[in-house]
């Protein structure tokens, strides 16, 4: 399906995809969280260490389609240093990205403006939107306690 995207596009997230960063582990991080796409088999675990409301690092393991891992790297990427309320502003830009709508300018979106090529394909925006899906979920439970 990445063969449909923009030249542009596709280059940015097959490079994410054969060379993810953020990859791995943290055994000491106060976010865990995982989530599944099961329309694609897309699955995905985060890790976020946490300190002084600040992400202080990102790490993820996954399995499934190019874009649904090329996502997590680039979302990966663009977390590490953001506060959780920065994060969320992200996550909520990305949102509307997906939805075909200009994302607010002042939000640097990184890698991840690659994915607004993946909008054309409905299906597929659940594969890109699972990790920022995933992550919001992990924030909002330690959030909460
Ligand atoms: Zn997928």
């Amino acid at each position: 399906m990445v063969e449909q995207l923009d030249e542009l596009y596709r280059e940015v997230i097959l490079d994410h995809f054969k060379n993810p960063t953020h990859t791995g582990e943290l055994p000491e991080a106060q976010v865990k969280v995982d989530g599944a796409n099961p329309l694609c088999g897309d699955e995905l675990t985060f890790h976020l260490k946490l300190d002084a409301g600040r992400i202080a690092q990102v790490r993820f393991k996954g399995k499934g389609c190019a874009i649904s891992q090329a996502a997590a790297s680039m979302l990966a990427t663009q977390l590490e240093g953001k506060t959780t309320a920065e994060a969320q502003h992200l996550i909520d830009a990305l949102k509307r990205l997906m939805q075909g709508q200009e994302p607010n300018p002042s939000i640097d979106l990184g890698d991840l403006e690659a994915l607004a090529g993946v909008r054309k394909f409905p299906v597929r925006v659940k594969c890109a939107a699972l990790s920022w899906n995933v992550v919001e979920q992990g924030l909002k439970a330690n959030a909460g306690d």
